[in-house]
């Protein structure tokens, strides 16, 4: 591998003012470094934004969906449907409980779970026999296991379609859990991302739409959802529990308060960073439409508002992509290929005998996408000089 020079643009940064440096430094001046005021502000915050009646801060977007899979029942050899084309946590958090995860392939434009497909494995599963067996990996699963759940991805700030979704779910009264870590801000026909299924997570790593450093958040209407996931995230303490008394096998999924206190600043700012981010990819937009050889996202219909997380370009099928973004590389533009499909992973091959050619559009996907530089602090010159890179080495 040839050496790089080092990045003249970042991959990725957060958007952060003296506002947010304040606000920790605040927190420091208290005793109270963890469950304090500062989360139940940035809970708050969540429930006015959304009108959902509970939000759950906790300490990454992982651990917030693994708390979702718990409430919602899922456990061992259950199956639930999901996506190939995703962060792996999606899948991870399935795992976690020895669930198992049935996947289906993914619309070609927006790398969304395919409607028709999840319609037609959810009816499969249930009948059961030999239509079933054509969805479930080759190993790993338990014969005769029951479908609990769908588990929907809203991928790169586009809303999966969640009435379809839905349409699915309710006859097998399936639990519906949203995956909206990508997606904080979108709007699916109006309606807001992590408002769209019984329960949704956000994340905030540094590269999300806002940060806390680490850290996410569940949103749910389900009281009693609602009082077991927050047990959970503190050890299991229930209601009336003392600090050494533990109801449930928990975890330690707190939310700190200095990252609860540098994300309420954040949500604060969020139409914002939305806006700037919104700004950095219509540039992105402009330029890319005059360069062979990629295309730029794109959106769907139902995607009233896109909330960019990352700007991920296709390449043409006849374009080398591992040698792109090498000669990128080369010339201090870092680039990343996006995703790289969870069922391809070593440890899901192993567990579950996936092999290439299972899923085709994610695979196709997952071999043309590529990351480029984007954050909302991003300027125009830099979206040019990437772009013009882009133009010289293709
Ligand atoms: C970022 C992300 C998560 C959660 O990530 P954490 O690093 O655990 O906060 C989950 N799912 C998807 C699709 C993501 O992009």
């Amino acid at each position: 591998m040839s050496k790089s020079i080092p990045p003249i643009v970042p991959m990725s940064s957060p958007d952060l003012t003296d506002a947010e440096r304040q606000a920790v430094l605040a927190v420091l001046q208290t005793p109270n470094l963890s469950m304090g005021p500062q989360i139940t502000a940035f809970e708050a915050a969540f429930s006015a934004y959304t009108g959902f009646r509970h939000a759950i801060g906790v300490n990454s977007g992982t651990a917030g969906l693994h708390l979702c899979v718990r409430a919602a029942g899922i456990g061992f050899g259950d199956l639930a449907l999901t996506t190939p084309f995703s962060f792996v946590a999606s899948t991870n958090a399935l795992l976690f409980e020895q669930a198992v995860p049935v996947f289906v392939d993914v619309d070609p434009l927006t790398g969304n779970m395919d409607p028709q497909l999840t319609a037609q494995a959810a009816r499969d599963l249930h009948e059961g026999g030999s239509a079933a067996q054509r969805w479930l990996p080759r190993k790993g699963a338990q014969p005769g296991a029951a479908l609990k759940a769908v588990l929907g991805v809203d991928v790169f700030g586009q809303p999966a379609d969640w009435d379809a979704l839905h349409a699915i779910a309710n006859p097998y009264n399936l639990s519906l859990i949203e995956d909206s870590c990508e997606a904080l801000g979108a709007e699916y026909k109006g309606r807001k991302a992590g408002t769209l299924a019984e329960m949704a997570v956000f994340a905030f790593y540094p590269n999300k739409q806002i940060t806390t450093g680490e850290g996410g958040l569940i949103l749910t209407n389900d009281d009693q959802a609602d009082g077991l996931m927050r047990a959970l995230r503190n050890q299991g303490r229930a209601p009336g529990d003392t600090w050494l008394s533990h109801t449930h096998l928990g975890y330690n999924y707190r939310l700190d308060e200095l990252s609860a206190a540098l994300g309420v600043v954040q949500m604060s700012r969020l139409e914002e960073l939305l806006l700037k981010r919104e700004q950095v990819a219509e540039w992105y937009r402009l330029r890319l439409s005059r360069i062979a050889g990629v295309t730029a996202p794109c959106i769907d219909k139902n995607t009233t508002r896109t909330s960019w997380f990352v700007y991920v370009i296709r390449v043409d099928r006849g374009v080398n992509r591992e040698a792109l973004a090498q000669r990128l590389a080369d010339r201090g533009v870092p680039v990343r290929p996006y995703f790289l499909p969870i069922h391809l992973q070593p440890y899901m091959v192993e567990r579950f005998g996936y092999q290439p050619g299972d899923f085709p559009v994610t695979e196709d996907l997952g071999k043309r996408g590529l990351a480029l530089p984007f954050s909302g602090v991003m300027t125009e010159e830099q979206v040019d000089l990437v772009c013009r890179t882009l133009e010289e080495v293709l």
